[in-house]
């Protein structure tokens, strides 16, 4: 009955809501989609008139002047500016999004597993098909969560997850604020570790058990309680191990890193991206360009974690002064031309509002074009899958966006997007 209701091109997002458990539709055979405005984010130019021909999940072609296949269902977004599948290179889905992290000591597994689905779902309906998550407190709810997602049970984004944070004992990753004689179950305090043996063993074991890539904690965290953002945590040949490992495996690493000192252990044990980066210096920023590094900063979320009348006290106080450096420190990058990725560690904000980041990334010295290459050809660089996504252009995985109005001229439209498609399949449609 499900399959039959959607198997239409048109299975919209209440259409997919009123479906038992929420599955995917399936996609149409071939489609056209007309694109009035289409954001070539690989040249960097705008392009009008542009016909995309879909099939089986696929872009088949791209086009000002495209032969209609026989049968195509006709997308009509002429008067909408077309752009590839968002994706946002930090999250947290598969975790309860609660401001206080040992919450999840109120949850069964099963719950937290079930509380996060809507995750998936308004992040997928707000424009973003693909999302690197990086890390879950509980471990493998990430790996569970892009399987099942991936098998249709309920919708979402294309997930790459971590399995688990890498962390020392009382680490940034780790559940702290316990009492000492309390002894967490298993999949609580998974990932961590205290030498580079230790690193190494943890990281085989992720690598076997379907982590996409690794995430690791350099150094203090802001919202984790008895931490300090500014102290070191893994060493140098920790990290090093970290990155060896990893590679053997063919896995890249996050390093999660507020302290410049941090920062630059990371980038110089050759890990893929710095999240957060918050007190990066200029020898950081020299040493991101050089090595190519990756930087994903979320200079949106100190909105929230200011704002959230749940935020612990100590976080606050963590937090003081942080979030306005990280956006100075983001400007300076962005003037020295460092790589960048959209991350917003959504999870902190609510999520679904991921694209009102945007806003921030422009008003800190970005140009409405990088913000959105961030989020799209240079995700998919840092993810290493842009042969699947990115941008529109034949051969990739038919992800596609519509927003009504111009991006370039007001990036806050991407908040409203209007039309999503992931491999094919439609899952809003806005008039
Ligand atoms: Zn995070």
């Amino acid at each position: 009955m499900f399959i039959k209701v959607c198997s239409s091109i048109v299975c919209l997002a209440f259409l997919a809501a009123a479906c038992p458990a929420q599955q995917a539709p399936a996609a149409a055979a071939v489609s056209v989609i007309r694109a009035g405005k289409f954001i070539d984010v690989q040249a960097g130019r705008v392009l009008t008139n542009q016909l995309i021909v879909v099939r089986g999940g696929k872009i088949e072609a791209v086009g000002p002047s495209l032969k209609v296949p026989e049968g195509a269902q006709t997308i009509d977004l002429s008067a909408m500016t077309v752009l590839p599948g968002l994706v946002d290179c930090h999250t947290h889905l598969a975790d309860l999004g609660s401001a206080e992290p040992l919450d999840v000591l109120k949850t069964t597994a099963a719950e937290s597993a079930y509380e996060a689905i809507p995750n998936a779902r308004v992040t997928l309906l707000a424009g973003f098909t693909t999302v690197r998550d990086v890390g879950v407190y509980r471990a493998f709810n990430d790996v569970a969560m892009r399987d099942a997602i991936a098998k249709g049970i309920f919708i979402g984004p294309r997930m790459y997850v971590a399995g688990a944070y890498i962390t020392i004992s009382e680490g940034a990753g780790a559940m702290t604020g316990l009492a000492p004689d309390i002894q967490l179950p298993w999949d609580l305090q998974y990932g961590v570790a205290n030498s580079p043996w230790e690193v190494r063993q943890k990281i085989r074991e992720l690598a076997h058990r379907g982590a996409d890539h690794i995430k690791v904690l350099s150094t203090g965290a802001v919202l984790t309680h008895g931490s300090n953002p500014k102290s070191i945590e893994f060493t140098p040949e920790e990290l090093r191990a970290a990155v060896e490992e990893a590679n053997n495996f063919g896995l890249r690493v996050a390093a999660h890193a507020h302290a410049a000192e941090g920062i630059k252990n990371a980038i110089r044990a050759g890990v893929a991206s710095v999240e957060h980066a918050t007190l990066i210096d200029d020898e950081g920023i020299a040493l991101a360009k050089q090595h190519g590094t990756y930087l994903d900063m979320d200079i949106y979320d100190e909105e929230c974690i200011q704002s959230n009348t749940n935020t612990p006290a100590d976080f606050l106080r963590h937090d003081a002064e942080l979030g306005e450096a990280q956006r100075r420190n983001f400007a300076k990058a962005v003037r020295a031309g460092v790589k960048m990725t959209f991350g917003t560690d959504a999870g902190v904000c609510p999520h679904g509002i991921n694209a009102r980041q945007f806003a921030f990334m422009v008003k800190y010295g970005m140009t409405p074009m990088q913000a959105i290459q961030s989020a799209t050809v240079n995700a998919a660089d840092l993810i290493g899958h842009s042969e699947l996504f990115g941008s529109i252009a034949a051969g990739k995985s038919a992800d596609i966006i519509a927003v009504a109005g111009d991006p370039l001229a007001d990036i806050r439209v991407l908040e409203h997007v209007a039309f999503v498609m992931k491999e094919g399949v439609i899952y809003k449609r806005e008039p």
